[in-house]
C-alpha cells in the first residue's frame, strides 16, 4: 500500500508514475520473468498489484495478488502448460498474499513467506483496528523463509532478504545471476511506501533501505508500478527524503512540546484533509523511532495521541 499524495508533498526522490501495462495482460521483462498487472487501482495500490512469474515451464509466482477473480484466472491462464512450483509472498497486505490460497489450491504448489501477518510492536490506544488495516491475517507460509535462505526452482535460484519496516514480515526476493530484486512495496518507482505503525516501523524500514543499498542488485521490479532502475540511487533519495521529514519534525518541536495533530498541521502545509489521519501516523513512525534513539520524550510509550518534546535540547 501506499498513498501517494502526501508523501509526493516534496519532490526530492526522482520518482517515476510512467506504467502502462493493460491488466490481465503478461508481458516478459527481463528474460525468464513476466510480470501481470492486477485490476485493483487506488490511491494506495497505484495502477493496482504486480505480480511476477520467474521462470519457464516450472515457475515461481511472486505476489499472486488480491482475491480477484479476473487476475487469478489470468495468472493460471498465464501459466497454462507449465508447473507452478513456488508461490513467493513478500508481505501479508490483501492486495499481496490472498490468492497465494486459490493458487496454491489449482496448482499444488508450496507458499513461501517470512511468517504470518504481525504488528511490528505491541498495540497501544489509538492505533488502528486491526480489521481496518489492510492485513492479510489468513495467509501462513508452507516454507518459513529467514533472511539469505535460498529457493532453488528450475533454472532459477531467489535469495529471501528480509525487509522490514513497511510490515514486519516484508521479504524482498532476490533473482541470483541477475541484477534484479522483486522489491514488493519497500521501493517503488511511483512513491515511497506507508510506513505506519502498529504494522510498519521506521527504525526498521531505514534499516532496511540501507541493506538494499549494500546489496549489489540495480533493478528492482516492486508490487506496484514500474520498475526502479539505478536502484542504489533512488534509494538513497529514499533515505534521504525520511531524513528531512525527520528534521522538520525535530525543528518543530525545538520550538516546543506538540501533539501529533499540531506537527501534521506545521509540516504538511496544504493537505488533503482525507490525508492527515495517514500522516499523522507517518509522524508518529518517526516519533517511535526518535524515541527509541532518546532525542524526543512522551508519556509513557509512544502513542497517536500522546504529547512529544525534545530531548537534550
Ligand atoms: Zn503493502
Amino acid at each position: 500500500m501506499s498513498p501517494s499524495d502526501f508523501v509526493h508533498m516534496s519532490d526530492d526522490i526522482p520518482f517515476d508514475r510512467s506504467f502502462d501495462l493493460v491488466p490481465g495482460q503478461v508481458e516478459e521483462v527481463r528474460p525468464g520473468v513476466r510480470r501481470m498487472l492486477c485490476n485493483n487501482p487506488s490511491p494506495f495500490t497505484f495502477k493496482g498489484t504486480v505480480s511476477y512469474i520467474v521462470g519457464r515451464g516450472h515457475v515461481a509466482i511472486v505476489d499472486p495478488g488480491p482475491l480477484d477473480e479476473p487476475h487469478i484466472a489470468a495468472l493460471l491462464q498465464a501459466v497454462r502448460g507449465e508447473t507452478v512450483t513456488h508461490i513467493l509472498v513478500t508481505h501479508t497486505h490483501r492486495d499481496h498474499s490472498p490468492a497465494a490460497a486459490r493458487i496454491k489450491a489449482a496448482t499444488g504448489a508450496k507458499t513461501y513467506g517470512e511468517g504470518a501477518h504481525r504488528p511490528a510492536r505491541p498495540l497501544r490506544t489509538g492505533d488502528v483496528p486491526r480489521n481496518e488495516a489492510g492485513g492479510d491475517v489468513d495467509f501462513n507460509p508452507d516454507i518459513v523463509l529467514a533472511d539469505g535462505d535460498i529457493v532453488d526452482g528450475a533454472g532459477w535460484r531467489i535469495e529471501a532478504v528480509t525487509t522490514p519496516g513497511h510490515t514486519a514480515n516484508h521479504l524482498a526476493f532476490a533473482l541470483l545471476g541477475t541484477d534484479v530484486l522483486f522489491s514488493g512495496d519497500h521501493v517503488m518507482a511511483w512513491s515511497t511506501p506507508v510506513v505506519s505503525p502498529p504494522d510498519g516501523s521506521m527504525s526498521d524500514y531505514m534499516a532496511s533501505l540501507e541493506k538494499l543499498v549494500g546489496r549489489p542488485e540495480s533493478i528492482y521490479f516492486p508490487g506496484h508500478g514500474g520498475a526502479v532502475m539505478d536502484a542504489h540511487r533512488f534509494v538513497s533519495h529514499y533515505i534521504r527524503h525520511r531524513r528531512g521529514r525527520e528534521q522538520s519534525i525535530l525543528q518543530q518541536l525545538a520550538k516546543g512540546e506538540a501533539d501529533i495533530p499540531a506537527l501534521v498541521a506545521a509540516i504538511y502545509v496544504g493537505l488533503d484533509p482525507r490525508l492527515v489521519r495517514a500522516a499523522g501516523y507517518s509522524v508518529l513512525a518517526h516519533l517511535e523511532d526518535l524515541a527509541e534513539r532518546g532525542r524526543v520524550a512522551t508519556q509513557g510509550a509512544p502513542s497517536i495521541e500522546g504529547r512529544y518534546r525534545l530531548l537534550g535540547a
